[in-house]
């Protein structure tokens, strides 16, 4: 007994009581701000290395709090997807995201594909891609203004099921990314049945790129056999793109081109004509 209670002590002392009261805190806060739809989605681009032209962005989602302020999603999401609020997020996200898209397209712009994260507890849902579908019509767009992007850890997880829906996605015009690719462990016969267009590089690799260079021209070389297109996340240096360019690798995303910027930057960038 007496163990026992030293260990219940060591268990619920103040700051683990005060842990779970924050983070009760910030659930709450969180389930307010996807009801009251006061997220806000940022756009970082993705550029052509060869063509210098913008070629995608990638949605991502932030969350500008009444007390902490702008919150990282590395602050919330893992939150949200232990309490299913990322379903809902997601299509907080999804919404913002069609709504400018629609407002660039029908004010004359012509906004390249946008990616949106995934994850798989949405992914998993019954009605994602027919949800996904009827909000695209919603907002009079098409499969091809979008991407999803899945992490290679879900895709290990759900094998059949999995690509039942990628195909549905694909044959809308919607394309796939496999993000964080490498980190993993997906065999290279599960990539081969997958139906999937891109895989993204992990940043992980990139920034630590010359221990890592076996990995990433594996990667390059492997998507080139797989007729996949290839991007690299996380690019900060001129001596990353020099590395990647050697490595015939066209696609690229990170600050040394542009962090992610809000949605009238992004379109700042729409109306200068895509040339960084
Ligand atoms: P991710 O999907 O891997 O997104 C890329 C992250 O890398 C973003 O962080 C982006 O700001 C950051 N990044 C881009 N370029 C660079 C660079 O050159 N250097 C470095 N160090 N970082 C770079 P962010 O916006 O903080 O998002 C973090 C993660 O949160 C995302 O990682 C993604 O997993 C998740 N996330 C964001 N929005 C959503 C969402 O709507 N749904 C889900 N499920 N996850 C999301
Ligand atoms: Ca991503
Ligand atoms: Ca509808
Ligand atoms: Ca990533």
């Amino acid at each position: 007994v007496k163990e026992y209670g030293s260990n219940h002590y060591k268990i619920f002392d103040k700051s683990m009581i005060q842990q779970t009261k924050n983070k009760m805190y910030l659930e709450n806060d969180l389930r307010k701000a996807i009801e009251q739809e006061s997220l806000t989605v940022y756009f970082q681009p993705k550029y052509n290395l060869r063509t210098k032209e913008v070629i995608g962005s990638e949605a991502l989602v932030r969350w500008d709090h009444p007390k902490h302020g702008f919150l990282s999603p590395l602050e919330f999401i893992s939150l949200a997807e232990e309490t299913n609020l990322i379903v809902g997020l997601e299509r907080v996200v999804m919404k913002k995201v069609f709504q400018s898209l629609q407002a660039w397209k029908t004010s004359g712009l012509k906004p390249p594909r946008t990616s949106i994260n995934v994850s798989f507890i949405h992914f998993y849902q019954e009605d994602f891609v027919p949800y996904l579908i009827d909000k695209l019509a919603d907002f009079g767009l098409k499969g091809s203004d979008i991407e999803v992007e899945i992490t290679e850890r879900m895709i290990v997880k759900g094998q059949a099921d999995v690509n039942k829906k990628l195909k549905a996605l694909r044959e809308v015009g919607v394309e796939i990314s496999v993000d964080d690719f490498g980190t993993g462990y997906s065999s290279l016969s599960y990539l081969v049945n997958l139906s999937v267009d891109r895989l993204k590089i992990d940043k992980s690799f990139i920034s630590n790129f010359n221990d890592n260079k076996e990995i990433i021209s594996t990667i390059i070389s492997m998507s080139k056999n797989l007729n996949l297109s290839v991007i690299a996340e996380g690019v900060e240096t001129e001596e990353q793109i020099r590395l990647l360019e050697d490595l015939q690798c066209v696609e690229v995303q990170g600050f040394y081109y542009s962090r992610p910027i809000a949605g009238e930057d992004f379109q700042l960038l729409l109306e200068r004509g895509l040339t960084p």
